[in-house]
């Protein structure tokens, strides 16, 4: 409680010094080393081994992340990209590790849409399918240079009653390769027009024996759910109460900290003191603060911006950091490339303690169980 107080006053008292509102082509300047160029070239894995005594420099190797904790590699519809096409971006970028997510909610293979909001009406629906296609994918191309775990995303949160068996197929078809479970969607309002609603409370305690097969192999799991919109800013948090109280041993990964479309102001204070209640209470809780939405409507305004590098500082072995971005054919490199330099961007602000944590992968690395180590940063 103490450790809390200290933490809220120093909210207050915290000011930043460089938090200018950041268009996409000087953020570009911004995140470049003095060579003018993305330092991906400066990262490798060796870095990352246990044992290494190389120190990493932020000024010289940049300050964006490299771990993407939240990237997926199947649209929602349409043609996806090739996993060797994403492993380049990955490596022009730096980004060394990264879950392999499909899409919690695809459309159907006969529709023409290509994403959700184009085509209001069409279902979408939890599938195997997409984990499927890339545990296939990894195995035929072999990426070289990253670290890809891959993440199971066909979980129906709302019809929970056949996950254990799904899990148990795809220990048959790919043993041992699925180490993380996610990204699923408790509630995700952006797909209300897609014949999805909120899962009911009552179906949460009927995830026990997935949940119990997670907790026992070590595997996390990435959660969508919305806090609520602006209107009614907490109008879905008794889910995650519900999943928190039920399931507090599990390594449970709350995506974009409860934030959407649908809740682009909720005020800062209220949501940070919200989730730094949460964290307080659940210790095996991690927050993932990916998103472009997330950057553009809290992490650029000055004093919003500082109350999040503070809070983020405050819990920096408690934060996941990525992209959220969707492998449609449409995407070009510099799409990715924004994405990671915009969601990247708030790391600036941090300790090189924090900075280590969370953009350097340490959290990952443990929550993950990696055989990793974060290097130190240089004095
Ligand atoms: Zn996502």
């Amino acid at each position: 409680m103490q450790k809390r107080n200290i933490f809220l006053s120093g909210l207050l008292a915290f000011t930043m010094a460089s938090c200018a509102t950041i268009e996409d082509s000087n953020m570009d300047s911004q995140s470049m080393n003095a060579h003018g160029k993305l330092p991906a070239s400066a990262r490798t894995l060796d870095m990352f081994k246990p044992g290494s005594e190389v120190c990493y420099d932020r000024e010289v190797m940049g300050e964006t992340f490299v771990v993407d904790a939240h990237n997926h590699f199947r649209p929602f519809g349409g043609a996806a990209k090739s996993m060797d096409e994403i492993n380049s971006y990955l490596l022009d970028t730096g980004v060394l590790f990264v879950n392999v997510f499909g899409i919690g909610q695809s459309l159907p293979v006969d529709s023409t849409c290509e994403y959700y909001l184009d085509c209001i009406g069409t279902p979408a629906r939890p599938s195997m399918k997409n984990d499927f296609v890339n545990a296939s994918n990894y195995l035929d191309s072999d990426p070289e240079g990253t670290v890809m775990t891959m993440s199971m995303t066909f979980p129906d949160l709302a019809n929970p009653e056949n996950v254990a068996a799904q899990i148990a197929v795809m220990d048959e078809e790919f043993p041992g390769m699925f180490k993380w479970m996610g990204e699923v969607n408790l509630v995700k309002q952006a797909l209300f027009g897609n014949h999805h609603s909120a899962a009911p409370q009552s179906a949460i305690a009927d995830w026990s024996e997935f949940m119990t097969i997670l907790r026992d192999r070590d595997i996390p799991i990435s959660i969508h759910s919305d806090l609520g919109s602006d209107d009614q800013p907490m109008k879905y948090a008794y889910l995650m109460d519900e999943v928190l109280r039920l399931y507090p041993d599990n390594k449970i990964v709350w995506v974009h900290m409860g934030l959407s479309k649908e809740l682009p102001s909720i005020n800062p204070d209220t949501h940070i003191t919200k989730m730094q209640d949460y964290l307080d209470r659940y210790p095996n809780l991690m927050l993932d603060i990916t998103w472009r939405v997330i950057f553009d409507n809290y992490f650029q305004e000055p004093d919003m911006r500082a109350k999040y590098a503070a809070f983020f500082e405050y819990n920096s072995d408690r934060i996941l950091p990525g992209t959220d971005f969707v492998a449609s054919h449409k995407k070009t490199y510099e799409v990715y490339k924004n994405e990671v330099l915009a969601n990247s961007d708030i790391f600036k602000d941090l300790s090189n303690t924090a900075f280590r944590n969370i953009a350097l992968g340490q959290n990952y690395f443990d929550i993950a169980g990696m055989d990793y180590t974060a290097p130190d940063v240089c004095k």
